[in-house]
């Protein structure tokens, strides 16, 4: 998004992609870009053109980067929201642009709402992974690090 009041703007190009998460293909560990990432998060929160940049990436359908201080996930979820509150998107231009800048504008309690459920599905989906490979750890553990043997009617198929 092109706008003066734009606080990602003043910043060089090389940062602002780290820091919206352009970036892909840097040498920044995933510690420094992580430490970013969150910087530009906090920036979004403070930038006058928040609900026009948060418009802009959802009636876009904007699919890379931090955009407001959403990433894709959230800005979807937030997409639902502002629909299932009656904002109409469905022509994808400017009239879809200003209605939901107007709704951002007076509902910024939901930016956040978007913001915290995403945080809180990826964390579930994380201690999901984590107690999956907890289990399958002490799987092996208890068998002793030995390849199971595949079920009776399985095992023809691995006989090649
Ligand atoms: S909300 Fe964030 S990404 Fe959007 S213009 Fe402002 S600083 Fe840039």
């Amino acid at each position: 998004m092109i706008d003066e009041r734009a606080l990602c703007e003043r910043f060089p190009v090389e940062w602002a992609d780290l820091m919206w998460g352009l970036d892909n293909g840097s040498s920044a560990s995933a510690g420094d870009r992580k430490v970013l990432v969150s910087a530009g998060i906090r920036i979004c929160e403070k930038c006058p053109v928040r609900a026009e940049c948060l418009a802009d990436a959802i009636v876009r359908r904007e699919q890379v980067g931090i955009r407001g201080g959403l990433p894709l996930r959230a800005r979807r979820r937030l997409r639902c929201m502002a629909s299932d509150g009656g904002v109409d998107m469905s022509d994808g231009g400017t009239k879809a642009l200003h209605g939901l800048t107007r709704w951002l504008k007076s509902h910024q309690e939901l930016i956040e709402a978007a913001r915290d459920a995403e945080t809180a599905d990826r964390q579930a989906k994380r201690r999901r992974q984590r107690r999956k490979e907890r289990a399958g750890m002490e799987r092996c553990v208890r068998e002793g690090f030995r390849p199971t043997k595949p079920p009776l009617d399985r095992q023809g198929e691995l006989d090649i």
